[in-house]
């Protein structure tokens, strides 16, 4: 079969590789139907992933296949696999939980302590991820969703791993409730899901807040009520004005970071009012500076979190009712033998204006 391999620090390749088998009674092999790239791919394509770098070199020249995002339809399934059954179409989890352990028990199955690897992410991170004509999923029954028929592969792609990161980490956690003010910090894919899913437990209003007009304009078109770029206008200055009234005092109820900046995570804490919740999405690279001389009286709480996909059954729930249609962010469609390509796009997103690329198996 042919995959998108990771060889090392800034390589990746198209090329052929052996077709997974069952390891596991918990298993199921399946041919991938779409898959996709994640921000995640490209910090493992750019060497800041150790686990991968040491998997990539485990085997050299062959490497690692990319990938924790797809669908797939089961070709094989392990004898204690009940859930599944050969010809399912079904969406994968960027999640590999077992479902019985102390961690999977809480709903955190981001820790789940019988995985492959170091963590519930191990797709494309320590084993053969989904960008291949064919993949292994272990512990398949806590880790696949039965995709329902009419769902467009554009909404099914979404459900993998951006729908519920943004839910979980940042609406669920940031305690988002019904006519609540909610700031968006950064809205990339998983910014934009954050405001899809958001929207789905009606806030009075949402305000977007990113330094590129382009994905302003794409949030206010998504149902955004108030775009506000920090490179032109004072952000925080226009917050605390909207958000001004005579019975509370002015600031968001919940703010959603989904950066992963110093400076991003600052204005989240400009940007609070009494009561509030700063949830952290983005994922950090460097300290933060956190400033408890002014948080403590206001009462904020912060969370932070890495998706256990314990939600996205409820998020499959909302798309099939049409309450939340994910399908509005896939802008590029590629074949699989084009994933290089797909690749360069993504990794341009900004000038590209690509949000999610769908890619489809050639065959
Ligand atoms: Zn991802
Ligand atoms: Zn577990």
């Amino acid at each position: 079969m042919k995959a998108l391999t990771f060889l090392g620090a800034n390589t990746i390749k198209y090329q052929e590789v052996a077709k997974p088998i069952i390891k596991k009674p918990t298993d199921v092999v399946g041919k991938i139907l779409w898959t996709t790239i994640c921000g995640s791919d490209l910090h493992i394509l750019k060497g800041d992933v150790p686990e991968s770098i040491a998997k990539a070199n485990e085997q050299k020249g062959r490497g690692l296949i990319l990938g924790h995002e797809g669908v797939i339809k089961v070709e094989s399934v392990g004898s204690a696999v009940t859930k599944f059954k050969q010809g399912d179409v079904a969406i994968v989890s960027c999640i590999s939980s077992c479902g019985s352990c102390y961690y999977c028990k809480k709903d955190l199955q981001s820790h789940c302590s019988n995985t492959e690897g170091t963590s519930g992410w191990i797709l494309g991170h320590e084993i053969d991820g989904t960008q291949a004509d064919y993949v292994r999923i272990p512990y398949a029954d806590n880790s696949l969703y039965k995709a329902p028929e009419n769902v467009p592969a554009e909404s099914l792609l979404m459900l993998s791993d951006i729908l519920p990161t943004a839910y979980e980490v940042g609406v669920l956690s940031g305690k988002v409730k019904e006519g609540d003010t909610v700031a968006i910090v950064g809205l990339g894919p998983v910014g934009l899901s954050a405001l899809l899913t958001c929207k789905t437990l009606k806030p009075a209003k949402i305000i977007a807040i990113d330094m590129d007009d382009a994905r302003l304009e794409v949030a206010l078109r998504l149902g955004a009520d108030e775009a506000m770029n920090p490179g032109k206008v004072d952000a925080k200055a226009q917050v605390h004005a909207l958000t001004k009234s005579d019975i509370r005092e002015s600031g968001v109820d919940v703010a959603i970071e989904c950066v992963g900046i110093p400076a991003t995570f600052e204005m989240c804490q400009d940007l609070i009012g009494p009561g509030g919740a700063i949830a952290n999405v983005g994922v950090h690279g460097k300290s933060v500076s956190l400033k408890l001389e002014e948080l403590w009286i206001k009462n904020i709480s912060i969370s932070t979190g890495l998706v256990s996909a314990y939600s996205t059954s409820d998020l499959l729930q909302k798309v099939v009712s049409g309450d939340l249609d994910p399908s509005v962010l896939a802008t590029h469609h590629f074949k699989m033998s084009e994933m290089e390509k797909a690749y360069e796009v993504f990794k341009n997103a900004a000038s590209n204006k690509a949000i999610k690329m769908v890619i489809e198996n050639d065959n």
